[in-house]
């Protein structure tokens, strides 16, 4: 058996995911609400491994240390691995940030780079990071794959990976051109309302009549 939705059906689960979803909201901020491509890229290497409002604590008390690469090369390790603390790994963490910090400067003049390449040769900075920086602060078409969309994409059948790169990488193949701009934010609105971790909605959900999971499981 087939793992994966033919194109036809993929397109119809997003046309549905459109109906039934808000999309991108314009003139968002970016990830986690920071107002710049520098912060997001910070913001989104304090996530690791850490829940939402341990991330918003540690990135609270970091920026307001130091808002810039060069203020934040300014601080010693250990002040912004004790600001970060809230977050877990901080000693990683702040070795990263500053490991960022110098390559940005040294590679970009301080401004962050606009492409996935650019964006991943950068310490610290990994397939998930670099897709959501592009697709909040860029306003790029992509579509981010954190842990609601790669559990939503992989039941239904958009794709059938096991981790989030994979599956960032098959979505982008799979997805039609115009799913690409809001399709991040109707997958992971789609996975925290309807197809949530433990108890999905599969009963009032809109494309249970073709999502691979719910056909192996009812
Ligand atoms: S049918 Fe259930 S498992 Fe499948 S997408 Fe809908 S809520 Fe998720």
């Amino acid at each position: 058996m087939s793992q994966t939705l033919n194109q036809s059906d993929v397109e119809i689960v997003y046309e549905r995911l459109r109906e039934a979803m808000p999309g991108r909201t314009p003139g968002a901020k970016g990830p986690k609400g920071q107002p710049d491509a520098f912060r997001s890229c910070v913001s989104c290497m304090l996530s690791a491994q850490s829940l939402d409002r341990n991330t918003a604590k540690a990135a609270r008390e970091l920026f307001v240390l130091a808002q810039t690469p060069e203020e934040m090369l300014a601080l010693d390790e250990r002040d912004i691995a004790e600001a970060i603390r809230p977050c877990g790994l901080y000693n990683m963490k702040a070795r990263n940030i500053r490991a960022f910090c110098s390559a940005l400067l040294e590679q970009h003049d301080g401004r962050v780079p606009d492409t996935r390449e650019g964006l991943m040769a950068l310490p610290g900075i990994g397939r998930k990071c670099a897709d959501i920086v592009l697709s909040f602060t860029f306003g790029k078409d992509v579509i981010a794959v954190d842990t609601h969309v790669h559990r939503v994409c992989n039941r239904i059948g958009l794709t059938d990976a096991k981790t989030a790169d994979k599956t960032a990488a098959q979505l982008e193949d799979r997805s039609p051109q115009w799913a690409l701009h809001d399709g991040h934010f109707w997958l992971i609105q789609f996975g925290k309302r309807v197809c949530t971790a433990r108890a999905p909605k599969c009963g009032s959900c809109p494309v249970s009549d073709l999502c691979l999971y719910y056909a192996a499981t009812s």
